[in-house]
């Protein structure tokens, strides 16, 4: 089958472009990364998923991709938390930067090609600001901070189609994130002040301002000119129009050609944010006894240039969605289906047209939403063919290769449900936060929570009790399982029992 054209909408151009790779080659992306200041919130991760399933997508179009994401492990907040904490900024920072990567493990997010840590790439961004400096674009302020002077670079705004005429030269902004409306010369060095991590350079004794760092990071690992770069559209003014404005003014080169930005995950119509404090991480969830997959499903199931409404109800339509595909997945698996042709054609057909539907949603701007759809047509006609006896091997081996085709970007009929709860609850305890997690999880896999060779015991005593005529004692054994979240399933095979 030929692939459809991969489209996605370019936020510098306006328009859905086709992708392709400068080199015709290899695709070389950048990401911006996490601030590794306390764990991510889900919010957060959904731009990171959204990431990944552009990726996977490239690689599913026989993409190489060179995949790069920063890790700031220097910043204010993680000064600030570090000291309360009464850790080193590197000791902080590490559990945080560990913390992440095991969520984007758990969520199934693919690890980039190059990560790059802030602190270990100081020398570029010195080097980036002294090129800057040379012409006359960094100045030093009376502070000893650096200074990126905005009005030497016309098309400042260009990405964020904001108008800044009239910018007042020489106004200055030292903080990272600051007012969306007011163009101003911003910090790419910031002078030591007491008691704060620095590093002693030519610029002077300070530390990389948060826009440099993605510049000369991107710049060292991707190069001067690249494909594409992304983060969530909180970063698109100033972040992205700083790096924009840093990169092409050193290299007098485009920086990224195409630039992605995911929007919005929200709680009641609000942005998920720490400083709202309307926020969930993934651990809390977990915790909570949802699970990781569903997570990845519901961050995916609207197009990432839609906002998406957290609800916990929607995330129990997620778990029962991938329940569905799972136990379908399982069906169609382990079935024993018709050896002969099928004298119509039509599953085939309902099969290929869904193969066809799901890679055009995806090629147009990852319309992940009617990917998904596609998937759950062939779903319910395969099950139809299914449930008369009309299923036949080459329609089941053909569902097979598109499900495969389908978890290659949405990666969630493996179960490691039980285990990634588990592991989160390890961790709860190892930190003292047990008792955030739900009594039913605690009782399904805390201490005292059944192995499933206990479990596989009960249920012969059980089957014993009921021959012996002891149906107190069965009735009992079945009861205690109920309750540690254990299902029985009696059938004329023998007794199937799954975790709640
Ligand atoms: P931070 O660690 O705050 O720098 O954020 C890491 C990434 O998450 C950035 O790309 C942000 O744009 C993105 N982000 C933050 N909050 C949200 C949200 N509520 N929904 C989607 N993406 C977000
Ligand atoms: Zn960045």
């Amino acid at each position: 089958m030929t692939l459809p054209a991969l489209e996605l909408f370019n936020t510098l151009s306006g328009k859905i472009e086709p992708l392709f790779a400068a080199d015709g080659q290899t695709f070389r992306f950048y990401c911006c990364g996490p601030t590794v200041y306390d764990y991510g919130h889900i919010g957060n991760f959904r731009t990171f998923l959204h990431v990944d399933v552009l990726r996977r997508v490239l690689k599913l179009n026989d993409f190489a991709v060179k995949h790069v994401m920063n890790v700031t492990d220097v910043d204010d907040k993680i000064i600030r938390n570090a000291s309360a904490a009464g850790l080193s900024i590197a000791e902080f920072s590490r559990k945080f930067e560990d913390a992440f990567f095991e969520d984007m493990t758990s969520l199934g997010v693919e690890r980039p090609e190059a990560i790059a840590r802030a602190t270990e790439n100081i020398p570029d961004m010195v080097a980036l600001i002294e090129k800057l400096a040379s012409e006359d674009i960094a100045y030093k302020g009376p502070d000893g901070s650096w200074y990126f002077r905005i009005a030497k670079f016309p098309e400042y705004g260009k990405l964020s189609k904001k108008d800044f005429e009239g910018i007042e030269d020489g106004a200055r902004v030292d903080v990272d994130e600051y007012d969306k409306d007011a163009a101003r010369d911003f910090a790419l060095w910031k002078a030591v002040k007491p008691g704060e991590t620095s590093w002693q350079t030519s610029l002077g004794e300070g530390r990389p301002g948060w826009h440099i760092e993605c510049s000369a990071m991107a710049m060292k690992f991707l190069g001067d000119s690249f494909d594409l770069h992304a983060g969530g559209e909180d970063l698109m003014f100033p972040h992205h129009e700083n790096e924009i404005a840093q990169s092409e003014c050193a290299s007098h080169k485009p920086f990224a050609r195409h630039w992605f930005h995911v929007r919005f995950l929200l709680v009641e119509g609000r942005k998920m944010s720490k400083s709202e404090g309307n926020f969930y991480t993934l651990r809390d969830l977990l915790l909570k006894g949802y699970r990781a997959a569903a997570i990845r499903f519901l961050l995916l199931s609207v197009p990432y240039r839609h906002q998406l409404n957290f609800t916990f109800d929607g995330l129990t339509e997620s778990t029962n969605a991938i329940e569905r595909l799972r136990t379908f997945h399982q069906r169609i698996a382990k079935g024993t289906w018709q050896e002969s042709a099928s004298a119509e054609n039509t599953v085939a057909e309902a099969i290929a047209a869904g193969e066809a539907a799901f890679l055009a949603a995806l090629a147009n701007d990852l319309n992940t939403a009617e990917a998904r759809a596609a998937i759950f047509d062939v779903l319910r006609t395969v099950n139809a063919a299914a449930d008369q006896a009309r299923l036949t091997r080459v329609e089941a081996d053909a569902t097979l290769a598109l499900l495969t085709k389908f978890d290659s970007i949405f990666a969630v009929l493996e179960d490691k449900d039980a285990e990634l709860t588990k592991a989160a609850l390890a961790w709860a305890e190892a930190e003292g936060r047990l008792a955030e997690a739900s009594p039913e999880v605690l009782a399904q896999y805390g201490a005292g929570s059944l192995t499933d060779a206990d479990i596989d015991a009960l249920i012969a005593e059980r089957t014993q009790a009921k021959k012996q005529r002891n149906f107190a004692r069965a009735d009992a054994i079945r009861n205690e399982l109920l309750e540690k979240g254990i299902l029985l399933e009696d059938s004329k095979d023998g007794v199937r029992w799954k975790r709640k």
